[in-house]
């Protein structure tokens, strides 16, 4: 039995059914489970390992719920920064084809130290190549390296350029190999139980880049192992075009008639849903994951998360690929959703609360997990740490600190806790020496480009 004490934070938000928010608060936690939660005061007073966390706001891990990690090689390509969606990944597609399974394990080892770093402590990865003998074991062993709670996307794409799709062939896989790789990956890699390291979700890639009939077989899958479906839908208006013309139908009818919706699938963006696309989510209880930086860098436009909201449909928040963001800061995704909210909706649209409750208790609905996301005794003991001391926060820690983690500059965390065990401590990665890391990266970012 190892037990852990947290103690002393300025303020405890707890994201638990009250949405307690506890002035010098703390959690004691047991073998990686929260066992306590409360004024400090009122906790045990020993423990394996004590830390004390003042000057801090103490909350839930932030849940990241859509990102392809493999393109933090391919960050700020000159011939790619000032493109919509299908421009810039036709420009992206060529490079991407050459990268090698070091490359993605590299690669995703820094996109999640990112994110570690910025308050997160689930993510998701949808990883949609597999040229050169990748697997996505490439990016499993990365989280087991870090300690980070990982849902692992087999993404796919099967419709190249000569059959209509808007990949090139060359990185276009053959549907029954998809779905045999699928099965191999679920029946070795998913953990069903509370408080799992690793699940699976099967992911074709979009619907401009795989058939109908692997979007039926992916759901019949899926269905029969009880894993989740997730891909990208109603991005832009290129997007719906494509749609109409193809299917003869927008994209939320499209994927009804497929089969995916329901509490067991989140779609990425749906930036252009209409009424009756968010009528269907909402009877349907399907999820979507709102990835705010993404849509403005491509220029998207403004997802209606406010009204998807008002119709309680379940939203939480990616920082998406590497390559259309280009940051994996999930405190400062958050922030943007906040402020794009309000361009579209109104100074009213999203609060900080709210939009704190997206990256949290939003994103573990949406990952189908209610032992994450809040801090509650038989919760998943994952907990980040802000210091709300420094320069960036300094006059609106002492008016409200919980506020200050959106409306100023985003922070590192001092701490992160994951599934118990310290991967953070004193804003020091421990799992990595991150300089030697970031240099092997950029070696083979630049290998990439010049190959
Ligand atoms: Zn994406």
């Amino acid at each position: 039995m190892t037990t852990l004490l947290l103690k002393n934070a300025d303020v405890l938000v707890t994201m638990d059914e009250e949405r307690r928010e506890i002035l010098s608060g703390g959690v004691f936690i047991q073998d990686g489970v929260i066992k306590a939660v409360g004024p400090s005061k009122d906790l045990p007073k020993v423990a394996d390992k004590v830390i004390s966390l003042a000057g801090c706001v103490v909350m839930p891990g932030l849940i990241n719920a859509h990102h392809h990690m493999f393109q933090s090689l391919t960050r700020a390509i000159p011939g790619a920064q000032d493109a919509e969606l299908f421009t810039w990944l036709k420009h992206l597609y060529p490079i991407w084809a050459r990268i090698t399974p070091k490359m993605i394990h590299v690669s995703t080892v820094t996109a999640m130290a990112e994110l570690i770093l910025s308050g997160c402590t689930t993510s998701s990865d949808h990883l949609y190549l597999y040229p050169n003998g990748i697997r996505l074991e490439d990016s499993i062993e990365a989280a087991d390296m870090l300690g980070m709670r990982f849902h692992a996307a087999r993404g796919s794409m099967s419709v190249g350029e000569s059959q209509g799709g808007l990949p090139p062939d060359l990185l276009v896989e053959n549907e029954d190999s998809i779905l045999r790789d699928t099965q191999r990956l679920i029946e070795t890699w998913h953990d069903p139980g509370r408080h799992a390291m690793q699940r699976i979700v099967v992911a074709p890639c979009s619907p401009f880049s795989v058939s109908r009939d692997l979007m039926r077989e992916s759901a019949a899958l899926a269905r029969s192992y009880g894993v989740s479906l997730h891909t990208h839908l109603a991005e832009n208006d290129n997007d719906i075009a494509y749609s109409l013309e193809k299917f003869g139908m927008t994209p939320t009818e499209y994927v009804e008639s497929l089969g995916w919706v329901g509490p067991d699938v989140w779609h990425a963006h749906c930036v252009k849903l209409d009424a009756a696309g968010i009528d269907l989510f909402s009877r349907t209880g399907t999820g979507i994951v709102h990835c705010p930086s993404s849509n403005m860098r491509l220029a998207s436009g403004i997802a209606p998360i406010p009204v998807l909201l008002e119709a309680g449909i379940a939203v939480g928040l990616g920082v998406d690929g590497s390559a259309s963001n280009d940051s994996g800061h999930l405190m400062a995704e958050a922030r943007q959703a906040m402020l794009l909210a309000r361009v579209g909706y109104g100074p009213a649209a999203m609060s900080g609360r709210q939009t704190l409750e997206l990256a949290t208790l939003g994103g573990a609905r949406v990952l189908g997990r209610n032992d994450i996301g809040a801090l509650a005794p038989g919760m998943s003991a994952d907990v980040v740490a802000f210091n709300i001391q420094g320069i960036d926060s300094a006059g609106a820690a002492p008016n409200d600190p919980v506020a200050a983690l959106l409306f100023c500059s985003p922070q590192r965390v001092t701490h992160s806790i994951i599934n118990g065990k310290i991967v953070v401590s004193d804003g020091e990665l421990l799992p990595l020496d991150l300089n030697q890391h970031v240099a092997q990266h950029n070696h083979l970012a630049r290998q990439l480009i010049e190959s």
